[in-house]
């Protein structure tokens, strides 16, 4: 079986984009990167990022180990741009902004893994091999995709960190097959940034402290998904009107200009998620939240998380009208919410004798 015979069988099985990378760690200078970002403290409370195997490698990098009979990995690319605007394009301060990729009622894990287990049972027909072995990954394996997505020719990993595709930009799911199989490798993608900067100068938090590295501490996607309790007050202002991740440095990448949008229906979008009305998350109950995101990554949050991310958003909409609102989330049972509640009061009460009391959305 040959490279180019699985990657034909990854595009008919509706991936955008495929390519093979080899499985030598000695190869991949990022991953040493990879390691240090987490002794750095840069992956805040993502334990499972740091999880470590006996050997005291990584586990997320630690692909030698874990499938040591693995000899090539397949990458696999699946556009999920849909065709509504970029967070940056968006200013109605009574809405808040979900992160694109979270806009399915499916989780993308599950079916990003449905394609790839289909794929792995088609590259297993067709190799007539015996002792053919694999794995699939969405998010899950012992490496770090977006390294073997660069070695397999997918995209370069740009200085937001992302898989930037020429062809189709950054709105990539990845998933990966580990296989027995000798692939013949694709070439590594060279980094076409050159001198921009634009995502770096347009980051909110500063989280992009570097080229290619991101402080997660500091990224709205960590501080709105991952995070619980407390979001630091310093950062708070920077978060916006996101409450679930964040989009900003892909946004204004301009390799994604012309990234080509899918039809939402093909993605399975729900447009009620697209620049969702804050009030609508507000009122939530549990068993709507529950109704609302069943099966969808926005879950991840838990709906005592995204009710802080909305009383956040409250506050930095500038928006008079969400005063009640806030005030009963300050009353409500939930501390963190509750505090997070009375800064945003705070911070409403400041732009509102700052602009003499006009009010904003009426
Ligand atoms: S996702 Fe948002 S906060 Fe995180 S690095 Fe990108 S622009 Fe900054
Ligand atoms: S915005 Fe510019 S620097 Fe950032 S990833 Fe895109 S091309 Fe690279």
């Amino acid at each position: 079986m040959t490279s180019d015979s699985v990657k034909r069988l990854a595009l008919e099985g509706g991936f955008d984009a495929a390519g093979v990378a080899g499985v030598r760690p000695e190869d991949r200078p990022e991953l040493a990167y990879f390691e240090q970002w987490i002794e750095h403290g840069h992956a805040g409370e993502m334990e499972y990022l740091k999880k470590r195997d006996e050997y005291g490698r990584l586990k997320r990098a630690a692909l030698d180990r874990a499938a040591p009979w693995a000899k090539s990995v397949i990458v696999c690319a699946s556009n999920y741009n849909a065709a509504y605007p970029y967070s940056v394009e968006c200013a109605e301060s009574d809405r808040g902004w979900i992160s694109r990729y979270a806009w399915s009622a499916a989780d993308y894990h599950e079916s990003v893994l449905q394609r790839l287990r289909q794929l792995e049972a088609a590259i297993k027909d067709s190799s007539c091999d015996p002792e053919f072995r694999s794995w699939c990954y969405v998010d899950t394996g012992p490496l770090v995709e977006r390294v073997y997505a660069k070695y397999a020719g997918i995209g370069w990993i740009g200085k937001n960190t992302c898989i930037i595709s020429q062809e189709l930009g950054s709105w990539l799911f990845l998933g990966v097959i580990l296989t027995s199989l000798e692939l013949e490798p694709d070439a590594a993608v060279a980094d076409r940034c050159g001198t921009c900067t634009a995502c770096i100068d347009a980051c909110p938090t500063a989280a992009l402290v570097a080229p290619h590295q991101l402080d997660a501490r500091r990224c709205i996607a960590y501080l709105t998904i991952e995070k619980r309790g407390e979001i630091p007050e310093e950062l708070r202002e920077g978060v916006g009107r996101h409450i679930f991740g964040c989009d900003i440095c892909q946004d204004v990448c301009p390799w994604n200009s012309k990234s080509p949008r899918a039809a939402a229906a093909a993605l399975g979008t729900r447009p009620e998620l697209v620049n969702p009305a804050l009030e609508w998350l507000a009122a939530m109950s549990d068993d709507e939240f529950r109704a609302a995101f069943r099966g969808s990554p926005v879950k991840r949050a838990k709906h005592s998380g995204l009710r802080r991310n909305v009383a956040v958003a409250m506050g930095n909409s500038g928006n008079q009208r969400f005063v009640p609102a806030l005030q009963q989330m300050a009353a409500g049972g939930d501390p963190a919410i509750a505090e997070h509640a009375r800064w945003a009061l705070a911070r409403l009460a400041r732009v509102d004798g700052a602009s003499g009391g006009a009010v904003d959305g009426e």
